[in-house]
């Protein structure tokens, strides 16, 4: 609200205040939904000044963005203490396209998470490989060992911390030191902890990434992402995602801004009901082991307690034995969560995860198959309930 705060600000209040200048809000709450393609001038020096080189917060066209865009995009660089700025996209898909193209040239070489978004891993070895841009695979767990990894034409290092599907929890700083001492960028996907749980610019990392889609918007209705640098990596982020015609609509972006309100206690609450159902799983003899950061028997959870500030609403867990039909007959039956993909939105969902389809350089021998549960803002003991019928089911047809 204010651009020089004289009383420090917390999260909570960060959430609140962030990107509500004047000059967009107009005195509004809310940031209205300014849509536009054409700017009209009064002059034709009017419209060679405003086509200057720096139309960054200048209305120019449309695909430059509105008050609504540049509202979100500083709300969310002001979460990570230490960035320099934040490009918008129609989906954390883009987002992750714009800040690995902003990097990359042809001949480089990326190292990639082995428990990365299975789209990420998509683009690279589609994509990015039909452009000349190798991506090798590497251990998420690999920690300073990286640095074994780091040949004269890595260019980046991608992260994405706790990993999809499994929730590895990655030594971040060990990387991001590796990665400096030869001069390599780093991104990181922390769409899981989102900047309040890990400020990721603060951590080091160069490119930091969310799929605003899921806590940011919060409600499951609307497709944005985002990617938020640090200073000397946001120019060309700008620049390379105007080349590729990136925009987002000021109408997502407006359900983006509006969403980040409630995103503090959002974030509380899937940390409290996840942490409670979590718990309880682990206490269950169906349940082989809970991939959960915050739990002692998650790959990483040392580097949890190091580095997090708290954990989010998403985990899986391994069952104890049983195939693909008891499998199906427990999530089938689930009366509180949906079956469906993407999280973060305040209702609970439930679906089986196949992890080692996506792997490539390690190997998982797990007890039996996986369910990744997304703990939305039901009642947690409405939630248990479900899934103690569950795992009856399940243990029926085991
Ligand atoms: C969902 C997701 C994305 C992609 O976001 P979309 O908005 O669905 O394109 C990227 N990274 C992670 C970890 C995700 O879970």
């Amino acid at each position: 609200m204010s651009d020089e705060p004289k009383i420090p600000k917390g999260d909570s209040t960060r959430v609140v205040s962030a990107g509500r200048r004047k000059e967009w809000t107009q005195g509004i709450v809310n940031t209205p939904v300014w849509r536009a393609s054409t700017i009209l001038y009064d002059t034709v020096a009017d419209l060679r000044t405003a086509g200057g080189r720096d139309t960054h917060h200048r209305l120019f066209y449309g695909r430059k963005g509105t008050p609504t865009q540049w509202s979100l995009a500083d709300a969310l660089t002001e979460l990570e203490p230490g960035a320099e700025g934040t490009f918008l996209y129609p989906s954390g898909v883009a987002a992750i396209a714009a800040a690995l193209l902003s990097v990359l040239a042809p001949g480089d070489d990326l190292l990639l998470p082995d428990s990365a978004y299975d789209p990420t891993r998509s683009m690279a070895t589609g994509l990015l490989q039909r452009m000349g841009i190798a991506t090798r695979f590497y251990d998420p767990l690999i920690g300073a060992g990286i640095a074994d990894l780091i040949a004269d034409n890595t260019r980046a290092i991608l992260m994405e911390s706790p990993g999809s599907l499994t929730f590895d929890v990655q030594d971040v700083p060990a990387i991001v030191a590796a990665a400096k001492a030869r001069g390599v960028v780093t991104l990181l996907d922390n769409t899981w902890a989102t900047p309040l749980f890990f400020p990721a610019i603060a951590h080091g990392i160069d490119l930091s990434i969310l799929a605003c889609t899921k806590y940011v918007v919060g409600h499951s209705d609307v497709m944005l992402g985002s990617v938020t640098a640090a200073p000397g990596h946001f120019a060309k982020l700008r620049d390379t995602s105007f080349q590729l015609g990136q925009v987002a609509s000021p109408d997502d972006c407006w359900l983006g801004s509006r969403g980040l309100r409630t995103m503090a206690i959002r974030l509380k609450q899937h940390e409290s009901s996840a942490l409670q159902i979590a718990h309880w799983l682990a206490g269950q003899p169906e349940v082989a082991i809970v991939l959960h950061p915050a739990l002692a028997t998650c790959p990483g959870h040392d580097h949890f307690v190091r580095d997090f500030k708290g954990s989010s609403g998403l985990f899986s867990f391994v069952l104890n034995g049983g195939g693909e039909a008891a499998r199906a007959a427990l999530i089938d039956g689930l009366e509180h969560f949906g079956i469906g993909y993407s999280w973060g939105g305040f209702e609970s969902l439930a679906l089986p995860v196949d992890p080692q389809r996506y792997r490539s350089v390690t190997r998982r021998a797990d007890a039996g198959p996986i369910v990744r549960l997304q703990i939305g803002l039901e009642d947690p003991a409405d939630l248990i309930a479900d899934l103690a019928a569950a795992l009856a089911r399940f243990a029926a047809l085991r």
